[in-house]
């Protein structure tokens, strides 16, 4: 064990981790654009963009500027009762970048908050109307985070299970879509019980990267937003350009009435969050009437240092040499897909954007597998730094992965199949 690792052991306990049951975590000491520089002098390609957050690469000299110029400005205050300049124009600039029709940003840290205040937005639009709707609809195989409402609103499974008496019922649509699925959120919608219903538009993330049709969303939406239903669009992960347009609710024929964004806001350096409605929605809540208010709020909302970064980083992300990277990776992921295809060992063979991702036949499935850490550790050593979900292996780099990192990426899965198929 390395020294850091000795003392990372004895002081620290991370996330969704079990101590004792898999590898130590890799001290890593600098990263830039797509490489991690570990303790032990490797460089690796950070092939999922650190939890699918990092879209420029790492210490982009834009965003290190904007943050330093920021923070030695105005560090940050609290943002009820006060304002910045750095808010409201990264508001105001967001505001052009989405689909026409929404009205006002919501300010959070992280995506799990910005899919909670949604969920709540909705359930109190109700309230405040005093018709109050119960029912939150969502997807089979969602993932939303890790509060209690998002939770809720995800799949259930060995993460949600000590908390399951106290999670509210969802009613749960396939991603497959089709007429008895449609036929039932018919029914639901019209019993005028359901506020809102939550979805991740064409790609389910932690679900096992599940791409699917914009045709089934279209009817969902369609068949919600008849009965008045809040749809929301949980863009934590799609937007900012992973599936290539800058949000995949453009995508759709009716764009969603709220949109959570996270990760890649800041380009992936910075927590913040937002949540983004139409005037329409605003509008319900204002009134002389306090208790018509929404309140919640957290600590660092609207962090004038993250709201720097992230207006360059949305500048940086509009540019056409941006747009261009994101062809150039889907293109090559595209590429290697036709190489993929024609194994045996693999299926489901999928790209979307700058996402390719495949299951990997005779792997155990779920989050727990073990065999997962001892593939993750074989892409290591040819110096990738892939995590799969499961059985699913996916690749889900930074927009600046050079064509020869991506040529890495690819010869490290290229090589772990062929040991596999060996053993
Ligand atoms: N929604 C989606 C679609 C996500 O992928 C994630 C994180 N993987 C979240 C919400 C939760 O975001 P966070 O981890 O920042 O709370």
């Amino acid at each position: 064990m390395s020294h850091l690792a000795a003392r990372d052991s004895a002081a620290i306990w991370h996330p969704f981790t079990q101590r004792g049951m898999g590898a130590e975590p890799l001290p890593v000491i600098a990263a830039r654009g797509a490489r991690l520089t570990l303790e032990d002098g490797r460089d690796v390609i950070d092939g999922i963009s650190s939890w699918w957050c990092n879209t420029l690469g790492h210490g982009h000299p834009e965003l290190v500027a904007a943050a330093a110029g920021q923070m030695a400005v105005l560090d940050h205050v609290m943002f009820a009762g006060l304002t910045h300049e750095p808010a409201v124009t990264l508001a105001e600039d967001l505001l052009r970048a989405l689909p026409p029709g929404y009205g006002k940003v919501f300010f959070s840290d992280n995506g799990s908050t910005a899919c909670e205040v949604a969920l709540k937005l909705a359930l109190q639009l109700f309230h405040n109307r005093g018709k109050a709707r119960m029912r939150i609809v969502a997807l089979e195989g969602a993932y939303h985070g890790d509060t209690f409402g998002a939770m809720a609103a995800g799949a259930r499974g060995i993460f949600s299970a000590p908390f399951e008496g106290h999670l509210f019922p969802v009613d749960r649509l396939p991603i497959e879509g089709g007429a008895e699925a449609c036929g039932r959120l018919e029914r639901l919608c019209a019993s005028g019980e359901v506020a809102a219903f939550i979805f991740e538009p064409l790609v389910q993330g932690a679900g096992g990267m599940r791409m699917y049709a914009a045709s089934v969303l279209n009817s969902y939406i369609e068949i919600a937003r008849r009965h008045g239903v809040v749809t929301i669009a949980d863009e934590v992960m799609t937007g900012f350009g992973r599936l290539g347009p800058l949000f995949a609710s453009s995508l759709l024929d009716h764009a969603p009435e709220v949109i959570c964004l996270s990760k890649g806001i800041t380009g992936g350096t910075l927590p913040l969050a937002v949540t983004v409605v139409r005037d329409a929605l605003f509008d319900e809540f204002v009134s002389a009437d306090h208790s018509r208010t929404f309140f919640h709020g957290h600590t660092y909302t609207a962090n004038p240092v993250a709201c720097a970064v992230a207006r360059r980083a949305l500048a940086l992300t509009q540019k056409e040499e941006c747009w261009l990277n994101r062809a150039r990776i889907e293109e090559a992921h595209m590429t290697f897909a036709e190489e993929l295809a024609s194994r045996a060992d693999v299926s489901r063979v999928r790209v979307c954007g700058t996402i390719l991702a495949l299951d990997l036949i005779g792997m155990e499935r779920g989050y727990t597998s073990s065999a997962g850490r001892g593939v993750s550790a074989m892409l290591l050593e040819r110096g990738a730094l892939l995590r799969p979900l499961g059985d699913v292996l996916y690749v889900l780099p930074p927009y600046c992965t050079t064509s020869g990192e991506l040529g890495v990426l690819y010869g490290a899965i290229r090589g772990l199949l062929d040991e596999r198929k060996r053993a």
